[in-house]
């Protein structure tokens, strides 16, 4: 018998609110354990929640932006369990009135992979088990960072569709400015539910969920290694067990962790420290207002009015962060070909050997505006440009004082020294002459080498041009 993959998601998403859902504290990545925290959330007795409206337009941004319905009226509800990342003993979450229902995204073959919902919560804290004492410790920074959770309905059918969901869910929330996306922090993390069932069969088979996965790769070779371990036991004719299982990565298998519970072990009530939200027309019309340009828009718009290649928007559409470079420049004066080479070029290039992703890219934009300005006005060549970006980006220099302290600034070259350049080269390089005059256009740039090294490389290359043309003319 043949059978089907067939899976779903549970994403979560770190919001990049400035504050936690219910509390001041901040949601700054990487403090030292323990100091972003207050009563409310680390759960001391009487301290009541306080929602954080920004989430609430987060949410609901990106429920816009995949089609979904807004709830008119959405509500908080408690999901109790007992472990130590929670130190309250429960989570605020959403179970009976989500933010956000239906909707969907298209994946790259076109299919359309519909969304179950979108609810709010609050992330958990963070367990850390020292293998050498044998002891947990518990850093509660992480406690109450908004959370939205994407529930897709089980319309995967591979780990490639669900890797590629991913990738494009990533790209979108990126844009859409409502999560920082580093999926190595952790800010997206992925439950993978997955079963197995007959080809041509439309019930539903038993499924497992692996928890926790953040990287787009694991999630496809998760469900690749976790279907075939189903379809193994079917074809041996056992069942497979509903259990939430973990993912090694490195072992390429997955682990039973425990048999699943049901909403009925996590006693799931409404929260009563906080009243039902109302998402009006007014907050909707908002919401929509301050909805920033997406990736298809822009699209038609770097090609229509930047006259960018299809190629080079494609690379840039997949940061918003370089997107965002792009403009940056253009809006500062460069010229969109010329704005788009250096972002792709020497940028990028710059990232990779600091290993860095796009998002993580930090730069004086208007330091390098400048740069590339000196450049434009002829003031510095190009071996000089990427000098001075490189300096803009590792140090922040300031690109006018770079290129005077490296010498770098061309010169004027009087007419006179100019043409004492051009005849010195001529006479050095006779064959050159000779083939340039029978026909061969590419001694010509050789020529123009050796004259900017004769003129230690200061003069501006076009003068070089003009004169060199000239003097082969005679
Ligand atoms: P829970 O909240 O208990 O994890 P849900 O019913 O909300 O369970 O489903 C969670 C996810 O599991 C959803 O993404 C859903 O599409 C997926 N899912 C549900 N049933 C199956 C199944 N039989 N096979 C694969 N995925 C499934
Ligand atoms: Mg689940
Ligand atoms: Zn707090």
């Amino acid at each position: 018998m043949n059978y089907e993959i067939v899976c779903g998601l549970e994403v979560h998403v770190e919001m990049n609110t400035k504050s936690k859902i219910f509390c001041a504290c901040s949601t700054a990545f990487g403090g030292e354990p323990n100091t972003h925290v207050c009563p409310v959330c680390s759960g001391q007795p009487g301290a009541l929640p306080t929602l954080n409206r920004a989430a609430v337009e987060k949410a609901a941004r990106t429920g816009l932006a995949l089609g979904c319905d807004i709830a008119p009226v959405t509500r908080f509800d408690r999901k109790n369990y007992f472990y130590p990342d929670l130190p309250k003993a429960y989570q605020i979450s959403q179970l009976y009135a989500p933010i956000c229902r239906g909707g969907g995204l298209a994946l790259e073959s076109g299919r359309f992979i519909r969304l179950h919902e979108i609810h709010m919560e609050e992330d958990a804290g963070k367990l850390v088990h020292d293998p050498f004492t044998e002891t947990t410790l518990c850093d509660y920074n992480r406690c109450g960072v908004p959370l939205m959770e994407i529930v897709t309905e089980p319309d995967f059918r591979s780990g490639e569709e669900a890797a590629d969901f991913l990738e494009r869910l990533r790209t979108l929330l990126d844009f859409l400015g409502v999560s920082d996306c580093k999926m190595q922090e952790g800010s997206i993390r992925a439950d993978v539910n997955v079963s197995v069932r007959p080809v041509g069969s439309e019930a539903l088979g038993v499924r497992t969920e692996m928890k926790n996965l953040n990287s787009i790769k694991a999630v496809a070779r998760a469900v690749r290694a976790e279907a075939e371990r189903q379809i193994e036991l079917l074809r041996e004719g056992r069942a497979v067990r509903q259990e939430t299982r973990r993912w090694d990565d490195n072992k390429g298998a997955s682990f039973a962790m425990r048999s699943k519970e049901n909403a009925q072990d996590y006693r799931y009530f409404p929260e009563p420290d906080l009243p039902p939200v109302v998402l009006d027309e007014a907050f909707l019309s908002q919401v929509r207002r301050s909805m920033p340009e997406l990736p298809e828009q822009k699209r038609a718009r770097y090609l229509a009015e930047y006259g960018l290649t299809e190629r080079d928007a494609a690379i840039l559409l997949r940061s918003a962060r370089l997107c965002r470079l792009l403009e940056g420049l253009i809006g500062r004066g460069i010229p969109a070909r010329e704005a788009a080479n250096w972002t792709l070029g020497e940028v990028l290039r710059l990232l990779g050997e600091d290993g860095l992703e796009p998002a993580d890219l930090e730069i004086d934009e208007e330091k390098l505006a400048r740069a590339l300005r000196l450049l434009a006005a002829g003031r510095i060549g190009r071996p000089a440009a990427r000098r001075a970006v490189e300096a803009v980006y590792r140090e922040g220099a300031d690109p006018e004082l770079f290129c005077r302290e490296h010498g770098l600034f061309l010169e004027k070259v009087g007419e006179g020294d100019l043409s004492a350049a051009v005849a010195k080269v001529l006479a050095e390089n006779a064959d050159a002459v000779e083939k340039y005059r029978a026909g061969s256009d590419k001694v010509f740039g050789f020529l123009v080498g050796r004259c900017m090294a004769a003129l230690r490389g200061k003069a501006d290359p076009a003068s070089v041009n003009r004169a060199l043309r000239e003097a082969l003319k005679r």
